[in-house]
């Protein structure tokens, strides 16, 4: 009898697409599009492109959610995840612990910003919100400051959707339902350069910026536990961006009120930026730094916060003083992401990755120059390897489309048709892609783009 797995026979989009309606209900999506919008099935992967099930090709502009760092099926996280396979899939992290997330570890801690010396793990993005969150209250609750219970948020921010992390993001679309359930935040403005003076730097913008976030400071620091950021890039917030200066000037101002500062860079981390993490583009070490998505080069979900012996130090203590953090999830620390993890930071060692990207980065901009003509494009803007151009119903007043007309999904109907995913975030089309990109799949993914915009901008 063969132990191998039934391959799939014969199957077509068409046949696993129909039995995928029949059970299964996708994240993000109203499920009812799909009576007229393709499900698309997913063969294979290879590097930047994937492939479907009638053998169409699709080049992943999007990391599929932003994990993808190295290309899909890249076969040196490959060979280390199945190495691993054979010697411990996974062991309990209470009480136990296992090499893989040893050397993880030590090695996180050279990497990050100095003083992140301690690494606690998760699954997901969201839950590492969660542990940034409730570690920082826990830490004021054992330290004496317990009328600190509140946390600062920035206005157009997106933090991850189970409650505590929906509660501190502001992306009405996903948080509105929600409300009834969730904590309430103090939000500051955000420092989202979009909203410029004509002539005004990204630099003076962001830190006037600042001004109201330090009112709010002074206001509420009793009562504030932490900051939380989406360090340079909003990303689920459509791509909006900001200057360094806004954190560093942040970092000052969290020192002055004692109040913490979370990073989330389980989107912008692992080198999207420009930098590995974008805390370093503006010199300084928040208390919390979040990481998820690239951190196994988008092969396995796993997340870690590091934070700073201060922090740990406030939890360590008699058992019987209850100071604990007494946080779990299932699968902390899996051994096999943390094997992919550490493959994709050998990927890091072995050769010039952020310079290649700088390279590519710069391939991204002149490729999209011209957009910034287009009639109904307000704004072609990027940091690092993240592009973003921002369609509009009106140029010069910047008035955006109705979110009822789904312009963006116009864009990604036609990017598909073109060996292309685009998933736009409402009329905000952009490319996120994985590093092994080429300078002529750039090009191709701009052609695309270009004709998705005119396309999906027809009729004013
Ligand atoms: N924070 C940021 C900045 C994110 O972009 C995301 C996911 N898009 C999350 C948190 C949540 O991560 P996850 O989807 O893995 O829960």
């Amino acid at each position: 009898m063969s132990i191998e797995p039934t391959p799939y026979q014969n199957a077509t989009n068409q046949s696993i697409s129909e039995r995928d309606l029949r059970h299964v209900w996708h994240p993000c999506t109203q499920m009812k599009d799909h009576q007229w919008l393709p499900m698309i099935p997913i063969r294979s992967g290879k590097g930047v492109w994937l492939e479907d099930f009638d053998g169409n090709r699709y080049i992943d502009a999007v990391s599929s959610w932003w994990v993808n760092l190295f290309g899909h099926t890249h076969p040196y996280i490959a060979s280390a995840v199945k190495n691993q396979l054979d010697t411990l899939e996974h062991v309990i992290f209470g009480g136990f612990t296992h090499e893989p997330v040893v050397k993880l570890s030590e090695r996180l801690v050279k990497l990050a910003p100095k003083g992140l010396t301690r690494c606690f793990y998760a699954d997901i993005g969201s839950a590492a919100v969660e542990v940034a969150l409730k570690m920082s209250f826990h830490y004021w609750y054992n330290t004496g400051k317990r009328k600190k219970t509140r946390f600062i948020t920035l206005g157009n921010s997106y933090h991850g959707e189970t409650l505590g992390a929906l509660a501190v993001g502001d992306v009405e679309l996903y948080k509105e339902t929600y409300q009834p359930l969730l904590m309430t935040p103090i939000t500051a403005p955000s420092p989202d350069c979009y909203f410029r003076e004509e002539g005004e730097s990204w630099e003076a913008y962001s830190l006037r910026q600042c001004e109201a976030m330090e009112a709010l400071m002074a206001k509420h620091h009793e009562e504030v536990c932490a900051v939380i950021v989406e360090p340079l890039i909003q990303c689920a917030g459509s791509m909006r961006m900001y200057h360094p200066a806004y954190l560093t000037r942040l970092r000052a101002l969290c020192n002055h009120y004692g109040i913490h500062l979370i990073a989330d860079e389980i989107a912008v981390g692992f080198g999207r930026t420009g930098t590995l993490f974008a805390c370093e583009q503006a010199h300084i070490t928040p208390d919390f730094m979040c990481l998820s998505k690239g951190l196994t080069g988008g092969f396995l979900p796993l997340a870690v916060v590091m934070t700073t012996d201060t922090v740990y130090d406030a939890f360590y203590d008699e058992y019987s003083t209850l100071k604990a953090f007494l946080h779990s999830h299932s699968y902390t620390g899996n051994p096999l992401a943390c094997s992919a993890a550490l493959a994709t930071l050998d990927l890091f060692e072995q050769s010039p990755v952020l310079e290649r990207n700088r390279e590519l980065a710069a391939h991204m901009a002149k490729a999209t120059e011209h957009f910034r003509d287009h009639p109904h494009v307000a704004e072609v803007r990027q940091t690092g390897m993240v592009l973003a151009i921002e369609m509009v119903k009106d140029k010069a007043s910047r008035t955006a489309y109705p979110w009822q007309e789904r312009r963006g999904l116009r864009v990604y109907q036609h990017a598909l048709k073109h060996q292309a995913l685009l998933r736009p975030l409402g009329s905000v089309v952009y490319f996120m892609p994985p590093y092994v990109i080429s300078e002529s799949e750039i090009d191709q993914l701009a052609q695309v783009a270009w004709d998705g915009v005119q396309l999906a901008t027809l009729g004013g």
